[in-house]
């Protein structure tokens, strides 16, 4: 496509299309088809408490999501402008993206935990215009983030907030979301895009010292939907209960959010992962289908147990992000009344998942299989040679929703793709005779925390500048909780040995997202290398060295 969104080569776009998974679609025509089909029909419940649990029609969605376009368009923001969203899961997510989609400008899928490091290098390297945020969340005030973001980034020209600006109203950068999506809904389409334009970024969860971004666009986003809706069976009947972060692609699109908008079903908003809530969300909305990750499942296992909530309209409890345990897999299959399904999914595209009819084994023992016969998996060893069914190998795929790039990374593509095309997972995998991939383990430097991704390069890269540290390695160690935690390994110059929470608070100054900071510390003489020099990490999983 550009130098700054590398794009499929010619003939596997004509493929793709000819083979219908690529459409030719937007997303802010997609919505309107949407509308046509289910105008009365609720889209979207916010998950506050009863009695202002916002409901909102497909029709509405579509008409307040112009109208949120005409006012972002009166601040300057048109096609091809990268906006940061950065939003609880609330209605104004969804409006506020499908808004975008109206203008053809772009929203990055910032996290919720992202703090001005990440934000403000997510901001640079797309040359954002906006930053959508909240006003005070979870006792955060995410206007003075904002506030410092904009500072660091010129191009950042607006912040709109939902809720109140406070004391910001002076800085004329801020503006509310109530004020933008005041403006009048407009006659006509605002904006005629192609559907190979690029849609959103997401965050990988990465290995390097920067956070990388995933380039989506409309034609391989909502094959993604549409191909994961069908594999997790949803239907206008699905009542789909979103349960992690918003932004994540899990949440959003797999088949999540956009995958039950996409079939005419019905979208709850939980603004929070406590099981009771979710439980209670779960028996006053009458909710389907939902997602969690493998830290959330003993939570839940116990509330059901507690028998506080009826969810026995849940028929689907889809689980990822992190590898479920077999034996917790078991206890879920047997505990409660409804269908397991694993998937493993990924931003950069592939999203594999157990079918609905798969035998008990399969689906506890199994992260699924791809959901595309368009998806081409390889499972290869280190001289990339592909290995043989049941053996352990790195997954490597390319398909009509793996994008054959980052966004703006031409150097670090070159390692992160094969020549031929295909995304270096990093994880190592068996792939069964029936398609079906276990997840064995990571070669990629990555922690999967509670699944959360870390990127030890970049907290490495942060703690290296404080004036104690001499040398520093991050790495995963299993965890009962987290599935993983991170343990710091510190060679020290001096006396003074920085404690677990001087690092936190370190690495909060520098900016870092809090679920970055180390869950150990450990001190040791010297660092471990390998024979070339490089810190020897396998040593340091393997325990370490005396300290
Ligand atoms: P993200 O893009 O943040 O969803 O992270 C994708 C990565 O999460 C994958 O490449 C895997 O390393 C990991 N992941 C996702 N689902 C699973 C799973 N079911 N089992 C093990 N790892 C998983």
């Amino acid at each position: 496509m550009t130098e700054r969104v590398p794009g499929w080569p010619v003939e596997f776009q004509q493929r793709y299309r000819a083979a219908g998974y690529w459409q030719g679609r937007t997303f802010d025509r997609i919505l309107a088809d949407l509308a046509d089909r289910h105008r009365d029909d609720v889209a979207l419940i916010g998950g506050g408490p009863i009695a202002d649990a916002e409901r909102i029609t497909y029709g509405e969605l579509l008409t307040r999501s112009r109208r949120v376009a005409v006012g972002l368009r009166e601040l300057g923001i048109g096609a091809g402008d990268v906006v940061l969203l950065q939003l609880p899961n609330r209605i104004e997510f969804v409006v506020t993206w499908f808004g975008l989609q109206h203008l053809g400008a772009v929203p990055v899928h910032a996290q919720p935990g992202h703090r001005h490091r990440e934000l403000s290098q997510l901001a640079a390297t797309t040359s954002a215009v906006a930053y959508v945020t909240t006003d005070v969340h979870q006792r955060f005030d995410h206007r003075g983030l904002a506030r410092q973001v904009a500072d660091l980034v010129g191009s950042v020209r607006h912040i709109i907030v939902v809720g109140e600006l406070g004391e910001y109203a002076a800085d004329d950068r801020f503006v509310t979301y109530r004020s933008v999506a005041d403006a009048p809904e407009p006659a006509a389409p605002l904006h005629a895009g192609a559907a190979s334009d690029l849609a959103l970024l997401l965050l990988s969860g990465g290995t390097t010292g920067t956070p990388k971004l995933i380039p989506r666009t409309h034609d391989d986003y909502f094959y993604n939907s549409r191909a994961a809706g069908a594999r997790c069976g949803l239907t206008a009947q699905t009542v789909y209960l979103a349960v992690l972060p918003i932004a994540f692609n899990f949440t959003w699109n797999c088949p999540g959010i956009l995958g039950t908008l996409a079939v005419g079903g019905r979208v709850v908003l939980a603004e929070s992962p406590d099981p009771a809530q979710c439980f209670a969300l779960i028996e006053r909305e009458r909710v389907t289908y939902t997602a969690i990750n493998p830290q959330l499942v003993p939570a839940w296992l116990d509330e059901y147990a507690r028998g506080t909530a009826d969810i026995s309209s849940l028929e689907v409890l889809e689980i990822g992000s992190a590898r479920l345990a077999d034996p917790m897999a078991r206890r879920i299959v047997t505990e409660l009344d409804v269908t397991l399904q694993q998937i493993l999914g990924m931003s950069e595209g592939l999203f594999c998942a157990t079918y609905l009819d798969d035998d008990v084994e399969t689906v506890c023992t199994t992260q699924g299989a791809p959901v595309s016969a368009a998806d081409e998996i390889r499972v290869v060893d280190e001289h990339g040679t592909e290995v043989g069914t049941g053996e352990v190998g790195e997954l490597t795929v390319r398909g009509a929703y793996t994008p054959r790039g980052y966004y703006a990374a031409a150097e670090h593509n070159k390692t992160a793709f094969t020549a031929d095309g295909f995304y270096r997972t990093g994880d190592q995998v068996r792939r069964l005779a029936s398609g079906h991939l276990i997840v064995v383990g990571r070669i990629k430097d990555q922690i999967n925390r509670a699944g959360e991704k870390i990127a030890p390069a970049e907290v490495e890269g942060a703690l290296a500048a404080h004036p104690a540290i001499e040398s520093v390695a991050m790495v995963g160690e299993p965890d009962p909780r987290l599935g993983e935690r991170s343990v710091v390994y510190l060679v020290v110059r001096g006396e003074t040995v920085p404690t677990r929470r001087e690092l936190a608070a370190f690495l909060g100054r520098a900016g870092l997202a809090a679920g970055k900071a180390p869950d150990t510390v450990r001190v040791i003489e010297t660092m471990p290398l390998t024979p070339l020099g490089k810190i020897d990490k396998k040593a340091l999983r393997a325990g370490g060295p005396a300290s």
